[in-house]
């Protein structure tokens, strides 16, 4: 399969090719350069024509369902590099078309999903048939990675040649971090020869040992076994010596605190082919929340402290980190409602990770929107795939967003198949109103429904 495939209206389902002209919105696109009110045209699920307000009067004849847009804001559809779909194995916690539906309620044009499944996505059989599961079930289109070993047993190497040419855009254990760097190195030499790049959740599981979350004043005080930070940052350091070594391409996976970012710009600096990924919740949260102890707030890597968040927006800003991930990780109520120690790690984040960001640092000032907008659209990329744009003749990858729009998470329930989110019961501002993916209407709020559409 190839990768640019992943963008094009090729998937079985039955929505048709979008036919829309969008009136008067504020087009953000720092990538085209645009920045200003525009009427946009969509035909045959491609930007066919894009103009100044009013100009596109009368064009896309008679028939043409119109939306008025004005105060609206639109954007290049987001990419997140980095969900959990559940499927194979957990679909009581998420499937194909769940995941997909959250992804469209959140702007997202196109994801790529975790192998941690069960079946773990270890063989070339395995990821076909999740490929036509996603031609068949997904809202938008899903890119997937394989495991890095069998199994994630952390020692035996998948047949990464042949889960390549299955379409694979790269490998990961996510979940769980390669412990063996002999294991690793021998992993990155085979990237040389089958390209699509190793991601890696970064952990050392004899410095995080038991640990529920952040080790520091707050897991002192409520006497609860800590994750240092440290448990992360050896890990970057080591594993971005190994890519520097082995001249090999890695991406590393939701990165938390001040002493990985160290690790992160040293590699860089020294020219390693290495880039990084981080989560809204440790954006915008820190270990302070865990003091209710409400288990929505334990995931893995875990909430830091405010001076490893600061330190990631500000590399999340310099470009430093080179792109936004949700680390989407949908579990069922009863497992979640359960004592903190005891809760499984994780929390969904598909719906809620534009508003966070534009409700947490851009309207406090800590970063700009068009950053933000640059930074949900890069992950992809970072795996092969093309940059959403709003540009002439593109497929349609675009978000319509309400920046007005306040909204309490959770308050109209979820579209993901799970409720564990770290933002719910907040308010947000920033809701999504519609998204097109690959050409074809993935997500319509009620909101925009109800609005007064011209026609
Ligand atoms: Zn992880
Ligand atoms: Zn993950």
């Amino acid at each position: 399969m190839s990768t640019q495939r992943l963008f094009h209206r090729d998937r079985d389902h039955d929505s048709p090719a979008a036919e829309l002209l969008i009136k008067n919105a504020h087009v953000l696109d720092p990538g085209a350069d645009l920045d200003e009110p525009h009427d946009v045209l969509i035909r045959d699920g491609h930007i066919a024509e894009l103009g100044s307000p009013g100009s596109l009067t009368g064009v896309g004849g008679p028939d043409i369902e119109t939306i008025d847009a004005t105060g609206r804001h639109l954007f290049p559809g987001f990419v997140d590099p980095h969900v959990h779909l559940r499927t194979p194995g957990q679909e009581y916690k998420e499937n194909l078309e769940t995941g997909t539906a959250a992804a469209a309620a959140g702007g997202f044009c196109a994801v790529i999903a975790m192998p941690n499944t069960e079946p773990v996505v270890d063989d070339a059989a395995i990821l076909r048939s999740l490929t036509e599961g996603a031609r068949r079930q997904a809202r938008i289109p899903v890119g997937f990675l394989a495991a890095i070993t069998k199994d994630l047993n952390g020692h035996e190497l998948t047949e990464m040649a042949e889960l390549r040419d299955a379409g694979a855009l790269g490998f990961t254990d996510d979940g769980k971090p390669v412990v063996s760097a002999g294991t690793l190195r021998k992993a990155l030499q085979y990237q040389r020869l089958t390209g699509g790049v190793i991601a890696l959740h970064e952990e050392d599981p004899e410095l995080s040992r038991d640990g529920v979350m952040h080790e520091g004043a707050v897991s002192a005080r409520l006497g609860i076994a800590g994750i240092p930070s440290l448990s992360e940052s050896t890990m970057v350091a080591r594993d971005a010596a190994l890519a520097a070594y082995e001249n090999a391409r890695v991406h590393f996976q939701h990165l938390s605190c001040v002493e990985s970012i160290e690790a992160l710009n040293h590699a860089k600096a020294a020219g390693a082919n290495v880039s990084a990924e981080v989560c809204p919740h440790h954006l915008t949260l820190t270990h302070d929340m865990v003091r209710t102890l409400d288990s929505r707030f334990k995931m893995n890597p875990p909430l830091r402290t405010e001076t490893d968040r600061r330190a990631l927006v500000e590399a999340l800003k310099s470009g430093l980190i080179d792109c936004v991930a949700t680390d989407h990780a949908p579990h069922a109520a009863h497992e979640k409602e359960v004592p903190f120690e005891q809760a499984p790690m994780g929390t969904t984040g598909l719906e809620t990770a534009f508003a966070a960001l534009y409700t947490e640092l851009v309207i406090p000032g800590e970063i700009e929107l068009a950053t933000v907008i640059e930074r949900m659209t890069a992950g992809g990329a970072l795996y092969g795939l093309p940059i959403p744009r709003i540009a002439q003749n593109e497929p349609a990858n675009l978000t319509l967003v309400d920046l007005d729009a306040r909204f309490e998470v959770g308050a109209d329930g979820y579209a993901s198949r799970s409720g564990n989110c770290c933002f719910h019961g907040r308010a947000l501002q920033g809701k999504v109103l519609l998204t097109v993916a690959a050409g074809t209407v993935a997500h319509v709020a009620r909101m925009l429904t109800e609005a007064p559409v011209a026609r």
